[in-house]
């Protein structure tokens, strides 16, 4: 079996961690390739070179040169050369990145150095071939993976590598520039090399034990998921679980191919399994996988008699919403009522006002309600489904914590159950909803 292994910031960040990352890639032969995040923080107050190359960039453009900030970076990675005592030539390699860097003019070219050269550092450490991200993973002209072209790319250019080294979180455009995920995207990476090697296990190697059921800020010592599928991970992740890149689970979903979260720090610890559907073991018999949340939404309650009878109403209301470019988070509706859920972030600079304005003009509402400051709260577990009284626990726990639900909204995988509540109500509420499932 081929093992994909992902090792992110953290387990990047110095010499000691990338000595403790070569014991785990070779404690196994079938960890076969290895996708590097750039070394991310060691300490607090740290800053991770992926921000500091953003700052190169911003200082090109200012001044002409990244000379400051890039002497911080050099200084990072000539010491990781150094305490990993390799005779590597790392100068030459960050003085040629550091002019290219001043002379692509390029944000994105600009983040990817970090993984790049994490990647060179590693393969030669770990004595395996480093072969470059950039010539696999292939984006269109919007931006975006083209998957099939980048399978065959993988698939051609690992075909025959026994063993190698790949940064993660960047590809190239066909027009040959360098473009990079969003942040965090060395995760899709490792995805992407599983699913074209068609690899058995991807391995992500992170500095927690796996996801937790839901946020240790709010609830001391959540219990670790042990088990959890591709389509509950993407819920937690959309709603603010961070341990994994939301898009991350693409990828690997057509080869069926599980991922399991594991703890560079603690590699004894078995982590979290991330399955399909059909390879779920429910060993535990919970009903719920885990809880997360957002804050700061806004809701809009609009409310017409006879709507349901209006045909093109709701069709008129989103019209207006996409004319102003805004993301639509949930739609709950009722007979006479509607709601929009969006981010708040989005309606700043009189943009609610406007928006208000015009779905008023467009549908002739009995009345439009804005309610703000509104958090959130995803309870995902595939199990409800086939469970009465999922729901009455869960409301029960919070009509017993004295919390006001301003909206409700069962998605219709009922693999989730979403509610809104105010902002001042969001960590009660998930404390709540944790301690009437886990007792
Ligand atoms: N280094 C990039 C970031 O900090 C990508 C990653 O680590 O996955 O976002």
């Amino acid at each position: 079996m081929i093992k994909v292994c992902k090792f992110g910031g953290t387990s990047m960040a110095d010499a000691k961690a990338i000595r403790q990352v070569k014991n785990i890639v070779q404690s196994d032969p079938e960890r076969r390739f290895i996708i590097v995040s750039a070394p991310g923080k060691r300490f607090k107050d740290d800053i991770k070179i992926t921000d500091m190359l953003y700052r190169c960039y911003n200082e090109v453009v200012e001044s002409g040169t990244c000379k400051e900030t890039f002497k911080v970076i050099r200084q990072r990675f000539t010491e990781i050369v150094k305490d990993l005592e390799l005779s590597l030539d790392i100068e030459s390699v960050l003085d040629k990145t550091e002019k290219e860097i001043n002379e692509s003019k390029c944000a994105d070219f600009a983040a990817s150095r970090g993984e790049y050269l994490s990647a060179i550092i590693a393969a030669d450490f770990f004595g395996y071939e480093f072969v470059d991200a950039a010539d696999m993973i292939r984006f269109d002209s919007h931006g975006k993976l083209n998957q099939d072209y980048t399978d065959d790319k993988v698939m051609s250019r690992l075909n025959g590598v026994e063993k190698a080294v790949i940064p993660g979180f960047y590809g190239k455009n066909f027009q040959g520039q360098i473009k990079t995920f969003s942040r965090g995207g060395s995760d899709i990476t490792g995805s992407i090399i599983a699913r074209g090697t068609k690899a058995g296990l991807y391995e992500n190697w992170t500095d927690v034990s796996g996801f937790l059921v839901c946020d240790p800020r709010i609830v001391d010592n959540p219990k670790v998921i042990k088990q959890i599928t591709y389509k509950e991970v993407r819920e937690l992740s959309y709603m603010g679980a961070s341990v994994l890149h939301a898009e991350a689970i693409t990828p690997v979903m057509k080869g069926r191919i599980p991922i399991n979260i594991k703890n560079t720090f603690k590699p004894e610890d078995k982590g979290t399994m991330i399955v399909p559907n059909e390879q779920y073991v429910n060993d535990d018999n919970s009903i719920i996988t885990g809880i997360a949340g957002k804050k700061n939404f806004t809701v809009l309650l609009i409310e017409k008699s006879m709507m349901n009878a209006e045909v093109g109403f709701i069709r008129r209301v989103l019209s207006v919403v996409e004319h102003y470019g805004l993301c639509v988070e949930h739609l709950p509706s009722g007979i006479d009522t509607l709601s929009i859920v969006l981010e708040t972030d989005q309606l700043a600079n009189g943009v609610l006002n406007d928006l208000v304005g015009e779905i008023r003009e467009n549908v002739n509402p009995d009345y439009v309600h804005v309610i703000e400051n509104i958090s959130l709260i995803a309870t995902v577990g595939h199990g409800m489904a086939r469970r009465p009284g999922t729901a009455a626990t869960l409301f029960t726990a919070l009509a017993n914590a004295n919390i006001n639900i301003r909206m409700i909204d069962q998605g219709s995988s009922e693999l989730n159950i979403i509610i809104g509540v105010a902002n001042s109500d969001y960590e009660k509420c998930i404390k709540a909803i944790y301690s009437a499932f886990n007792k």
